[in-house]
């Protein structure tokens, strides 16, 4: 109903460098198949679903010895959820991001993931997660130079693919398609359009577990739409960590971490949290201000 048969025809063609990935989206295929059926007796045999499952247990963290970032973070993730990390600028967002993506090892607690069959750390943090920031880095090349980045070998059906998720297939068919050069300093693309390529490249990884570190800030408002509908769709094949700074994106999410100074202050859906009336119902309130009163977004984006 999701993944077609020929979704996955490409994947079969990159051979065992994508095995991992490869098994997670035909988990995903055959639970589809398992929900498709009106009352599949055999489902409790059929694997867990692809997305990674993670579990942050009292991890302190910090750069420098005496200088601690984090404090006893406790954080519990369920396949395909999506969390919206959020918190004032320093509170340690990107910094717990890191450690996810084992960056950095805690310096006291730990992270599990939720590991498949015959799989280990190595492999988890190797090819299940995927990163992005708000200043990718990209070629001075062409379209397809920079989606290779990601793997060599994928096809050119499989680039339209994520480029029309994305939404730039038609702003490229316009140009000179793949061969399209991106400019030094992105002159030709406007930031949100390098922040979409950006992710395109992304999705290429067909990862578990996708964390979006303020991947919307420097975005106009039609592409910070296009990004949210590209996070929505992922949590169905994966697991998405979303770090914001635009308190009402959180709406969208299953899970709201709100961090003050290296510690989780609250925790719940939106709706809890601003029914709680505590520090994150205040930030969202003075956000909404700020944006009704004509000094937020509009004027800021798309640098
Ligand atoms: P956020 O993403 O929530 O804005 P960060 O995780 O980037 O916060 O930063 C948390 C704290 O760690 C800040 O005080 C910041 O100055 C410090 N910090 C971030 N990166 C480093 C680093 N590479 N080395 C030392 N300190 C850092
Ligand atoms: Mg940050």
């Amino acid at each position: 109903i999701l993944l077609g048969a020929d979704f996955f025809l490409p994947l079969r063609q990159l051979g065992a460098f994508f095995h991992v990935a490869m098994n997670g989206l035909a988990a995903v295929d055959r639970l589809f198949k398992v929900l498709d059926r009106p009352a599949a007796a055999e489902a409790a045999l059929e694997p867990a679903p692809a997305g990674l499952a993670l579990e942050v247990d009292g991890v302190d963290y910090g750069y420098t010895a005496d200088v601690p970032v984090l404090k006893d973070i406790h954080l519990k993730v369920r396949p395909h959820e999506l969390v919206a990390l959020v918190g004032p600028s320093g509170c340690g967002k990107s910094t717990l991001a890191g450690l996810l993506c084992g960056e950095y090892e805690p310096n006291r607690g730990i992270i599990r993931y939720g590991f498949g069959a015959g799989e280990n750390r190595a492999a988890v943090l190797a090819k299940r997660i995927g990163r992005i920031d708000a200043q990718p880095w990209l070629f001075n090349e062409s379209v397809r130079a920079n989606l290779q980045m990601a793997d060599p070998t994928v096809s050119e059906a499989k680039m339209w693919q994520v480029l029309e998720k994305v939404r730039l297939a038609d702003r490229l068919r316009a140009a000179e398609g793949l061969d399209t050069v991106i400019c030094e300093g992105g002159g030709n693309f406007s930031g949100g359009q390098r922040q979409r390529l950006a992710i395109a490249r992304l999705l290429l990884k067909e990862a578990d577990l996708y964390i979006f570190d303020e991947a919307t800030s420097n975005v106009d408002a039609a592409s910070e739409a296009v990004i949210m509908e590209v996070i929505k769709d992922l949590c169905r094949q994966a697991t998405v960590v979303m770090i914001t700074h635009r308190l009402q994106l959180t709406l969208e999410a299953d899970q709201v971490v709100f961090m003050t100074k290296g510690r989780i202050e609250e925790q719940g859906t939106a709706e809890a949290l601003l029914a709680q009336e505590g520090a994150f119902a205040k930030m969202y309130t003075e956000q909404r201000q700020l944006e009704t009163y004509g000094s937020g977004r509009a004027q800021t984006r798309e640098r």
